[in-house]
């Protein structure tokens, strides 16, 4: 049976927090996806290659079975819906937040207690529906796909909900983060009739990534 694997990956942090997990595997990336054009990257195992998407083409790839397996981050996840997708493993790389942020000045607090109606700028409509449903807040969502924190400062909305790690680019755009919605990291994804019919070749590759993603 033809056992031959790819991988969706995505360039950036995805790729490169990714590679140390796959070198646990015993296979090695020979191109760099930021110097090379290529989107088909080749491995040690000929019978394994990479393919490089967009962060949030991931689990289309690997639903439609166009990648074997993938890494997405939970917030790709969310927004996609997890379809036809299984998830064995948290990798613990590319950890982040979701958050809320708004303007240095604008009374959050106040105008959600007052039942204020919020816009909300947002890649996350999924996520941040149903935060703010959670919560009772009224908010318009407006979609973007990008550079949130320009939205606040040109009055397109009154808040944000992104992704933060350091929060430098949030403090560069003078916006606080006042909501914490929920903690994110990279997950493996597999697609599922890929499991059955190469499991032979994909389970030791899912137990070494398990293991190196235990011992981060
Ligand atoms: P693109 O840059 O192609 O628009 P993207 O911004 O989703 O897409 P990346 O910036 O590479 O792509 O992010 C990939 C994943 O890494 C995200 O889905 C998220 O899970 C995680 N991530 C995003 N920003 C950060 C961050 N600042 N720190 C850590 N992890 C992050
Ligand atoms: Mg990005």
């Amino acid at each position: 049976m033809n056992q031959s694997l790819t991988l969706a990956l995505s360039k950036g942090r995805i790729f490169d927090e990714t590679l140390p997990l796959l070198e646990a595997a015993g296979i090695t990336v020979a191109d760099d996806p930021e110097k090379s054009r290529k989107l088909i990257l080749p491995t040690s195992d000929t019978a394994i290659r990479v393919v490089i998407v967009r962060a949030s083409d991931v689990p289309t790839y690997v639903q439609y079975g166009a990648a074997d397996f993938g890494v997405a981050g939970k917030d790709v996840l969310l927004e996609h819906g997890g379809d036809g997708l299984y998830q064995p493993v948290d990798l613990n790389i590319a950890k982040c937040r979701m958050s809320v942020a708004v303007p240095a000045g604008f009374d959050y607090v106040s105008a959600v207690r007052q039942g204020a109606r919020l816009r909300v700028a947002t890649k996350y409509v999924n996520v941040a529906r149903e935060h703010f449903a959670a919560k009772g807040v009224h908010v318009d969502l407006i979609k973007l796909y990008g550079s949130m924190e320009l939205g606040p400062l040109v009055g397109l909305s009154d808040a944000i909900v992104d992704l933060v790690s350091t929060g430098s680019t949030l403090r560069a755009n003078h916006l606080v983060e006042v909501e914490q919605i929920m903690d994110i990291s990279s997950r493996l994804v597999v697609n599922r009739a890929a499991l059955k019919t190469k499991r032979e070749k994909l389970q030791p590759i899912i137990e070494a990534f398990e293991r190196a993603a235990r011992s981060e």
